[in-house]
């Protein structure tokens, strides 16, 4: 019976802190399961347009595989952190920011004002960005 009661604490604290992945909004986007501007994709990584943009352009890349942040990255994912480094650079050359120039971010946990926890690097440019940073 104890137990029964803190294994039901358990799941309801572990709910409450991790999005199931059933339920993250990006994973969904990777798989197809809702809708959102494409704009790269590999076996890694895919690549969307923001839905609120923060400047002209706005695109998030993310790693196909469900990582709750850079918090969650160990020794076994710097290729696709790297992955997610690259894609990022070769999308600002495409969207032709490459030359002004832009700001990569990755906001992590309530501080960084995280808002979905699926890994995501931001890619802003198309105007000057605004300092100071923080
Ligand atoms: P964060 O605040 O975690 O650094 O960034 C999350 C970003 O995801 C925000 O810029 C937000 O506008 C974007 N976003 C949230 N929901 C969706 C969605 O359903 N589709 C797309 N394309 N972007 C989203
Ligand atoms: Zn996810």
């Amino acid at each position: 019976m104890l137990k029964a009661f803190f294994i039901h604490q358990y799941a309801r604290l572990r709910a409450r802190l991790h999005t199931p992945m059933s339920e993250c909004i990006f994973c969904k986007i990777v798989n197809n399961e809702m809708p959102a501007t494409v704009v790269y994709r590999d076996e890694q990584v895919t690549a969307f347009r923001d839905i609120h943009p923060a400047a002209p352009t706005h695109i998030l890349i993310v790693p196909n595989r469900h990582i709750d942040s850079v918090n969650a990255l160990t020794a076994e994912d710097e290729s696709l952190a790297g992955r997610l480094l690259t894609v990022a650079g070769q999308l600002a050359v495409r969207e032709g920011i490459a030359e002004t120039g832009y700001r990569i971010v990755t906001n992590t946990g309530p501080h960084g004002g995280q808002t979905v926890f699926h890994l995501h690097v931001h890619l802003i440019g198309g105007q000057p960005m605004r300092h100071p940073m923080g």
